[in-house]
């Protein structure tokens, strides 16, 4: 038996601030349940739970890494950069998210207009009705409205059928270059790492190109050990990570009930929190209990 229980700690979750299904509240406690230690929580595009994470982290008694999940695009390939502990008044940062919210609205309600015009029961109200306020709009979230109008039972049946890149309902909204997006997060004091860099979802894959060039620009880690990569992929992310002396980080990628992932299923050493936060400019402090 080892003297002291292993920290647990899982730095890629989302609430209903973006597409999770539970409150930052409900999250804090979900983790706190699940032996979590740390819980970094890093909804899409927006810093809007962090001060109801902050005080649900205080009161259930657990440390919380701030972070955010940028949505990031070059060409057709959908890149996801997480940034943990930036400034969440960088002036620069925040405004590209909070251009990129304003266009996933647009753009989920032009979705939604071909899937009408295709025959899909669905309306634009009924997806709204499913964002929280304020919260980033999604593709998840028309998945809600399909559930709750009857017409499927789980999200991954809308994004079977009508939701993947490659469906001709699918319309793209704005994001950022992914190597302007690592300067971004690091002119906001925060720490760079690459979220699922393997994940297939078109086949189409991010290249060793675009990591080394993210690399260049200050990327400070790799999600190597993400529930969308197998032994291969695992085993190029290590690689890569070794020759371009990137941080390895494991998360879940929670998203409540939303996705099958699970709280803690796959996590990151304490060394390695310990160099992000070294790494970070203070502007925004690990919640400790
Ligand atoms: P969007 O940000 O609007 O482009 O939608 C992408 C989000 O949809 C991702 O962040 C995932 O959380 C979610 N997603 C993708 N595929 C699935 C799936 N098969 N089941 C549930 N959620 C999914
Ligand atoms: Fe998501
Ligand atoms: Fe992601
Ligand atoms: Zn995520």
């Amino acid at each position: 038996m080892s003297p002291a229980a292993a920290t647990v700690i899982d730095l890629h979750t989302h609430s209903s601030v973006s597409d999770g299904t539970e409150t930052p509240t409900e999250l804090l406690e979900s983790a706190k349940a699940a032996g979590i230690d740390v819980l970094g929580i890093t909804d899409h595009d927006t810093v809007g739970g962090w001060d109801e994470a902050e005080a649900a982290a205080r009161r259930v008694g657990i440390a919380l890494v701030r972070g955010i999940e940028v949505t990031c695009r070059e060409d057709s390939l959908s890149i996801h950069l997480l940034g943990y502990l930036t400034d969440p008044h960088d002036a620069a940062l925040m405004g590209e998210l909070a251009k990129a919210r304003d266009s996933r609205a647009t753009r989920l309600e032009r979705m939604v207009e071909r899937m009408a015009e295709g025959g899909i029961r669905i309306t634009y109200p009924e997806v709204l009705a499913q964002v929280a306020p304020g919260a980033t709009p999604g593709r998840p979230h028309i998945a809600d409205a399909l559930i709750a109008n009857g017409t499927i039972r789980h999200r991954d049946e809308a994004f079977a059928e009508w939701l993947h890149d490659r469906s001709p309902y699918y319309v793209h909204h704005y994001s950022l270059d992914p190597v302007d997006a690592v300067r971004l997060v690091r002119q906001a004091g925060g720490v760079p790492v690459l979220a699922h860099p393997f994940t297939q979802t078109r086949g189409d894959v991010i290249g060793d190109g675009l990591i080394e060039r993210m690399a260049v620009a200050g990327l400070a880690g790799l999600e190597a050990h993400h529930r969308d990569h197998g032994p291969d992929e695992v085993r190029h992310a290590l690689e890569l990570a070794e020759s371009l002396d990137l941080l390895v980080t494991g998360s879940s990628d929670y998203h409540g009930t939303g996705k099958v992932n699970r709280l803690g299923e796959l996590t990151t050493a304490p060394e390695v929190l310990e160099r992000i936060v070294a790494l970070a400019s203070g502007a925004t402090e690990v919640i400790r209990p």
